[in-house]
């Protein structure tokens, strides 16, 4: 019997890392907002590795932080260890990547919840959705409480028709031995969405006190420790270790041995597997030349013994999951806490979804996270924030925000997904980006600060910290572009000391901080101006001022692309009225209906010929 339980402006449906962001972000704009979980106790759950960060997923986090999310300060309050990773490569790989104590960044995020404003939390299951003439209107639970709502965010992660599988035993499931969620899918597929089947695993936890660390290598963090967010000002220490090893000749062997037994290689798991999260067995069959692969074993806290497990993800049948992680060195007695797992959920084909994250279907709803295709805790608050953010300005009557390719990692994330669509869990990769000079993770700040603040996502006070900041960088970059330094036996003696060569004119000190030998801290030997500014902006000193030349190109190559996205399509557009578009272009051109130039020229099966034709339709239709 379902009963009336109240009004929302916004539902969102989970509270995993894209339903945290999106609930608060709707709820930070003013607007009344419910987020609901199936178990409020893993909110914002990490049930795989436990850390947040890494190449390209460091960006976002920096990102989501810059536009006034709130992973950011969830990391920085509760890592462990903390490392900046590719440090000996260029400046646009550079990425954090925290260990996270993982019931304390639960604890956070769901005390974070509860002290925001206009937000109700809400342990039930979302079964149906309702929409009345093609518009969302109200989210039922699982038992019989309806809502009235203006929006809807759906956030399901991997738990929409869960399914668990150990070898050949499979059951209905969400992850960490949470209730899967049964039902919504069908009342998804009602409203006209259509759902595919993916699947993702994890590697077992296992017991510290099992382990004979002395056999591994320590993987300290760094000494110095950066923060992820732009707000933090002082971090604690690193309070962990992780250990690494590798597999061995025995683990290939035994892995080898019960491939017939692996629901992989059985046809038990139907949904597709993340390419670029590859399980141990299938490490083992893709890469047969290998002798051995890495691994390294990651605290999942402070007040636990549990270990994960990194690098053997599987699914093999518990007994030889056993026998597999007993061959490491130092694991022979290993005693395992919570056996690995593959896990298989309903998503949707992101091409569903306009650039908004609005379902083209469905008005008023949207989606994000592992729920679009994507895989990662980074990925979905990504999702989670934007979609958060856009429900609400299509409640105001404004224009969605839709960051572009040259603006953000979450601009490449998003439209990848909604215009390419995708065949497997998506993760976010720099070389996935063009741009990539352009969306460093140590700018973030200043290519999305101004929008965050725009949005209202940003206080007055941290924008007005943010411009101080920003100030000070254009000031220096100006007066080392202006200041000269004339020869002088202390200068070459200077530059003696660096292996740089000596003057015999004087040189504009960005020229001289040009040279690869020479670094920004450096110059304060010979510049009797030189002003202590806090390490955040003499980072971006140095790297404006050394990338210079680079950045000023790719910068022109954002723009020539821009130009086609500034090249709008009308909503309205008949593909198959246009003389010369290709059949193919016609079908996916009017299948994804792309809102710019720039985009349809993304979508796969669209020629760069197909594109010369649109673009003269277009400027015959509106000169
Ligand atoms: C076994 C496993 C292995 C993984 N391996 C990797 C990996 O190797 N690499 C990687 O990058 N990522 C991996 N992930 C993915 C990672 O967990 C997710 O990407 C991330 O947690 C997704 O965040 P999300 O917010 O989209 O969903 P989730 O964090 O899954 O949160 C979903 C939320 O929705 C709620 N919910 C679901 N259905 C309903 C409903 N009907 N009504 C109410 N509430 C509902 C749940 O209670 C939960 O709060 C793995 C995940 C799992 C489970």
């Amino acid at each position: 019997m379902s009963y009336h339980a109240g009004e929302y402006d916004v539902a969102v449906i989970g509270a995993g890392h894209a339903g945290c962001e999106a609930a608060l972000a709707c709820a930070r704009l003013g607007f009344k907002t419910i987020i609901f979980a199936i178990n409020l106790d893993t909110v914002a759950n990490l049930p795989c590795n436990p850390n947040i960060g890494g190449t390209a997923k460091g960006h976002l986090v920096r990102e989501i932080d810059a536009l006034g999310g709130e992973m950011g300060k969830a990391a920085d309050a509760t890592f462990i260890q903390s490392r900046m990773l590719n440090l000996g490569k260029g400046p646009a790989v550079h990425s954090l990547r925290v260990q996270i104590d993982r019931r304390a960044y639960q604890a956070y995020m769901k005390k974070v919840l509860e002290h925001q404003e206009n937000l109700d939390i809400k342990q039930a299951e979302i079964t149906r959705i309702h929409a009345k003439d093609g518009k969302v209107r109200q989210v039922e639970t699982n038992v019989g409480a309806v809502y009235d709502v203006k929006a809807a965010i759906v956030a399901t992660g991997t738990f929409l028709r869960g399914r668990i599988i150990i070898g050949d035993v499979a059951y209905d499931g969400g992850p960490d031995g949470l209730f899967a969620a049964t039902k919504l899918t069908q009342s998804l597929q009602e409203l006209g969405i259509e759902l595919m089947r993916f699947k993702t695993g994890t590697p077992a936890r296992v017991n510290a006190r099992s382990i004979d660390f002395s056999k591994f290598e320590q993987q300290k963090g760094d000494d110095e420790i950066v923060p992820f967010s732009f707000e933090t000002e002082s971090l604690g220490e690193n309070k962990a270790v992780c250990y690494l090893s590798y597999t061995n000749e025995k683990t290939h062997e035994i892995i080898k041995k019960n491939l017939h037994r692996s629901p992989l290689y059985s046809g038990v798991i139907e949904g597709v597997g993340p390419r670029y999260c590859p399980s141990i067995e299938d490490k083992i069959v893709r890469f047969a030349d290998k002798d051995r692969h890495q691994i390294f074993i990651e605290p999942m806290g402070l007040d636990t013994d549990e270990m994960y497990v990194q690098g053997m993800s599987t699914s093999l049948p518990e007994d030889v999951q056993l026998e597999m992680y007993r061959t490491i060195p130092g694991m022979e007695n290993v005693h395992v806490m919570r056996t690995a797992y593959a896990i298989e959920y309903d998503c949707i084909q992101p091409t569903q979804l306009k650039q908004s994250l609005e379902f083209k279907a469905v008005e008023n709803l949207y989606g994000a996270g592992q729920f679009n295709g994507s895989s990662g805790y980074e990925e979905a608050a990504a999702q989670g924030l934007i979609a958060g953010v856009n429900a609400v300005r299509k409640l105001q009557g404004k224009e969605p925000v839709i960051l572009s390719r040259s603006q953000a990692y979450i601009g490449v994330l998003i439209d990848d997904l909604v215009t390419k669509g995708t065949s497997e869990p998506y993760r976010m990769m720099t070389a996935r980006a063009e741009h990539r000079l352009l969306l460093r993770q140590d700018n973030a700040d200043l290519r999305l600060t101004p929008l965050g603040y725009e949005i209202g996502l940003i206080s007055k006070e941290r924008y007005q910290r943010f411009l101080d900041m920003k100030e000070k960088i254009e000031t220096e970059i100006k007066r080392l572009r202006k200041k000269v330094l004339p020869p002088s036996e202390k200068v070459n003696a200077f530059l003696d000391k660096y292996g740089s060569t000596r003057l015999k004119t004087g040189i504009h000190m960005d020229d001289l901080l040009k040279r690869p030998e020479m670094k920004y801290a450096a110059l304060a030997e010979v510049d009797e101006e030189f002003p202590n500014l806090p390490q955040r902006i003499a980072n971006q000193v140095e790297i404006s001022i050394k990338y210079e030349g680079y950045i000023a190109r790719q910068q022109l190559q954002a723009q020539q692309a821009e130009k086609l996205e500034k090249r709008h399509i009308p909503e309205d557009i008949d593909y198959f009225a246009i003389d010369g578009l290709r059949m193919e272009a016609r079908q996916k051109l009017s299948q994804i209906r792309p809102s710019s130039v720039g985009q349809a020229s993304r979508i796969s099966g669209v020629s760069p010929a197909d594109i010369s034709v649109l673009l003269v339709y277009l400027k015959v239709r509106s000169p």
